[in-house]
C-alpha cells in the first residue's frame, strides 16, 4: 500500500495534501458539572403575552464573579421525558448579553450548538441576557404550543444557564406574565397571590432550584377549570383543565368521581407520593399539542376535543392520566441511573426505558381499570390490541427490544416508512407485555398471596414524600423482585429484553386466563385510536392502514398488502371496481372470506396509477381476549379496584 501510494505520487509530479480537520478558533473548555452551590441567584423573567406571534420574551439577571472571564451558558440540550437531545435549539433567537451597561460579544462553542461563552469584563458583577423563544407559527415548524386561548410553556425551553453547576444546585427567582384574564396552573408555588393575575402584572413564583423549576411548566389559557382530586387528602392533587371553548370544561360527577378514584387506586398501590401537591395540567384542544409529559410533581396531558364532551369515543385518552401520573413514583423518583444526569447538557442513557416507560405503561392501563376510567371490556380490547401489535410485528425478528431503547436519541418522533419493520419506542407496550407476563409469574408461584403490586410498593414507595430521586441499576431490579418472589428474574428479563424473534411475549395473558383471538367484532380500542387519528385500521387483515382520502399510512411488512406491493403513501382510488370509500373497504375485506377471486384495488402511486390484486380470504380480523376455560382468572384479579 505505502509504495502504491509512493508511485502515485511520483507520477502526478506532486505530493497530493491527505484531508484532515481543519483547526477551528478554539473555545474556552465548558467546566462540567460539580455538585456545588451557585453563588447567586438566577432571576428569570418569561413574558409570554404575544400570543398570536406565539414570541416568548425572556430576560434573565445571572451573577457573575467580579474576576471576569469566560462564561458559559447553556441552552438545554437532553430533555428529561424525552430522554433525548430534543432541546429546541432551532427556536432560540434574539440572544442579547450585557454587563456594565455595555453590550458583550457571544460566542457559540465551536463543539456544542448549546452552548455560549461571553467574556465578562472585570469589575462586572451580573450579567444581563435577553432571548425569544419562536414558539411554532405552524404544525409545519412544529407542534402548536401557543394559541389565542391556551398557552404551554416549560421553563426547560426558556433558560440559559450557568455551566459548571448541578441544576439543582442553582436557585431561580422566576416571575411570568401572561395575557389579560388568562389563569395560570403549575406545581410551582406562587410568592404570593392566587388565582388569575391582574393584567400586566407578573405572577412571582418562589425561590426554587433550576431542577425543579425545569420540571414544573406551567399551562395558561383563557377558559380553564380546576378540580380538587383528593378532596379529603392531607396531600392536594388537582386537575387543572384548559380548552379551546369552554363547553369542553364541562365534567359529569361520574366523570369526576372515577378520575377521584385514580388518586386513591395509585395510594393504595404505592402506599407512598413523592410530591408536596400534584398537578395535572390538562388541554382538550384540537389546536395544542396532543402529549403527554410526566413531571414530579405535574404532568402535561393533552387531548383532542371531546374528552369529556364525548367520552365514549375518547377511551384511548383515558389512560393518560395513569400513565403520566404514575411516573411520579417510576420515572421522576424512581430513576434509572444512567438516565439521571447533573444537568441538561449531560449525555443521557436510556438502556432501562422498559422500566421508566414499560412498567408505567403497564400500571397505567390497570390503575385506568381499577379506577373506572375504563371499563373492563375495554381494557381487555386493549391489551388485545397490543398483543396482537406484537404479535404481528416483524421488526422483532431481527431487533431486540433492548436495542429500541435507543429509538428517542436515533428518531425524535419522525415519521417512518415501514414502522413495524423499523420498530419504534416498543418498550412501552412490549414492556407491558412483560410486566404482565412477570405479575401473573408472581402470583401463580406465590399461590396469590403476592403479586407485582408488592413490588410496587417496596420499589417506588421507600422515602414517602420524599422527590430527590432515587436510582436503579438492572441488579437492583432484579433484586427487588426477588424480595418479593425469589425466581430467575435476570434470566427472565434477559430472555425477553435481548432475544429476537417472531411472536410477542404472551405468557402473561395465558397465565391471567386468556388467550388472543380474531373475529370480524370491531376491537373498542381500535375503533377509538381510528377515530382519533381519522384512519381505518385493516391490520390483521389486509395488513393496512388507511388515512384521509383513501391514503395509506401504514402497510405491514410482510402482510398480504405488503406483498402484492402496497406502500405507504400509496392512494386507494377504487376497491373491486367500486370508488374508495372506508365503508366499502370493509365490506370488501369482509366479502374475501367467501370469494374466490382475489380483492382488486386500483392505487394512485406519486405519478402512476396502477391495479393491485390482493389474493386475501381471511375476512376482517379483530383481536380480544377469550377466557381459557377452567383456568385462574388472574387478568380479573389484576384490573380489579383494590378495596
Ligand atoms: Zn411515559
Amino acid at each position: 500500500m505505502l509504495a502504491f501510494a509512493a508511485a502515485f505520487t511520483l507520477a502526478t509530479g506532486a505530493a497530493v495534501a491527505s484531508p484532515g480537520p481543519v483547526p477551528l478558533p478554539p473555545t474556552p473548555p465548558i467546566a462540567p458539572p460539580r455538585d456545588i452551590a451557585y453563588p447567586g441567584v438566577l432571576t428569570l423573567a418569561v413574558d409570554a403575552t404575544d400570543t398570536d406571534r406565539r414570541i416568548v420574551r425572556v430576560h434573565e439577571v445571572l451573577p457573575v464573579s467580579p474576576t471576569g472571564g469566560d462564561v458559559v451558558l447553556l441552552y438545554p440540550e437532553w430533555l428529561p421525558g424525552d430522554h433525548a437531545p430534543e432541546g429546541p435549539i432551532d427556536r432560540f433567537a434574539g440572544l442579547q448579553i450585557s454587563g456594565g451597561g455595555a453590550r458583550l460579544t457571544w460566542t457559540r462553542d465551536v463543539a456544542n450548538a448549546f452552548a455560549f461563552h461571553v467574556a465578562a469584563p472585570k469589575g462586572v458583577d451580573k450579567l444581563e441576557i435577553d432571548f425569544q423563544y419562536l414558539s411554532p407559527v405552524s404544525e409545519k415548524v412544529g407542534p402548536t404550543e401557543i394559541t389565542s386561548t391556551i398557552a404551554t410553556l416549560e421553563w426547560i425551553e426558556l433558560v440559559l444557564y450557568p455551566a459548571g453547576y448541578y441544576v439543582r444546585d442553582i436557585p431561580v427567582d422566576a416571575t411570568l406574565t401572561v395575557p389579560a384574564g388568562w389563569t395560570i396552573a403549575t406545581a410551582l408555588e406562587r410568592e404570593t397571590g392566587s388565582g388569575t393575575p391582574p393584567q400586566g402584572q407578573a405572577v412571582r413564583f418562589k425561590r426554587t432550584p433550576l431542577e425543579t423549576l425545569a420540571d414544573s411548566p406551567v399551562y395558561a389559557g383563557k377558559y380553564s377549570a380546576r378540580f380538587d382530586l383528593d378532596p379529603h387528602g392531607v396531600t392536594p392533587v388537582h386537575l387543572n383543565v384548559f380548552a379551546d371553548r369552554p363547553a369542553e370544561l364541562e365534567v359529569t360527577p361520574e366523570q369526576l368521581a372515577a378520575h377521584r378514584e385514580l388518586v386513591q387506586q395509585a395510594a393504595k398501590l404505592y402506599g407512598s407520593h413523592h410530591y408536596d401537591h400534584y398537578d395535572f395540567l390538562f388541554s382538550i384542544s384540537d389546536l395544542t399539542f396532543q402529549q403527554g409529559l410526566e413531571h414530579h410533581q405535574s404532568s402535561e396531558d393533552g387531548v383532542g376535543a371531546g374528552y369529556f364532551a364525548k367520552s365514549g369515543e375518547a377511551q384511548a385518552d383515558r389512560t393518560l392520566f395513569a400513565h403520566e401520573y404514575t411516573h411520579s413514583w417510576n420515572g421522576k423518583f424512581r430513576r434509572p441511573a444512567d438516565l439521571w444526569t447533573p444537568n441538561y447538557n449531560v449525555r443521557m442513557r436510556d438502556s432501562l426505558l422498559w422500566v421508566y416507560e414499560g412498567q408505567t405503561e403497564y400500571w397505567g392501563e390497570v390503575l385506568s381499570a381499577r379506577s373506572g376510567l375504563r371499563t373492563l371490556a375495554e381494557e381487555r380490547d386493549a391489551l388485545a390490541l397490543t398483543a396482537a401489535i406484537y404479535d404481528h410485528m416483524p421488526g422483532r425478528a431481527w431487533r431486540a427490544l433492548q436495542d429500541t431503547t435507543n429509538d428517542e436519541i436515533i428518531n425524535p418522533r419522525r415519521p417512518m416508512s415501514w414502522i413495524a419493520y423499523q420498530r419504534f419506542e416498543d418498550y412501552y407496550d412490549e414492556g407491558l407485555l412483560i410486566w404482565l407476563d412477570a405479575d401473573t409469574l408472581i402470583r401463580e408461584r406465590s399461590n396469590g398471596a403476592r403479586s407485582l403490586d408488592d413490588f410496587a410498593r417496596a420499589f417506588f414507595g421507600i422515602d414517602n414524600g420524599s422527590f430527590t430521586p432515587v436510582t436503579y441499576t438492572f441488579d437492583d431490579l432484579v433484586k427487588g423482585l426477588n424480595a418479593i418472589q425469589p425466581y430467575d428474574w435476570a434470566g427472565f428479563l434477559h430472555s425477553r429484553v435481548d432475544a429476537v424473534g417472531k411472536g410477542a411475549p404472551l405468557d402473561g395473558l395465558t397465565r391471567g386466563g386468556y388467550r388472543l383471538v380474531y373475529d370480524d367484532k370491531e376491537n373498542i380500542e381500535q375503533k377509538s385510536v381510528e377515530g382519533r387519528d381519522k384512519a381505518k385500521d385493516f391490520a390483521f387483515s389486509l395488513g393496512i392502514a388507511v388515512g384521509k382520502e383513501g391514503v395509506l399510512t401504514a402497510v405491514l411488512w410482510d402482510s398480504p398488502a405488503f406483498k402484492a406491493g402496497l406502500t405507504p403513501g400509496m392512494a386507494l382510488m377504487a376497491v373491486n371496481g367500486i370508488p374508495y370509500s372506508d365503508d366499502d373497504m370493509v365490506e370488501a375485506v369482509r366479502a374475501s372470506k367467501t370469494s374466490t377471486t382475489p380483492m382488486e384495488l386500483i392505487v394512485k402511486t406519486a405519478d402512476r396509477f396502477k391495479v393491485v390484486k390482493i389474493d386475501y380470504h381471511d375476512g376482517l380480523r379483530y383481536p380480544h381476549l377469550e377466557r381459557i376455560d377452567g383456568t385462574p382468572d388472574r387478568l380479573g384479579a389484576i384490573l380489579a379496584a383494590r378495596r
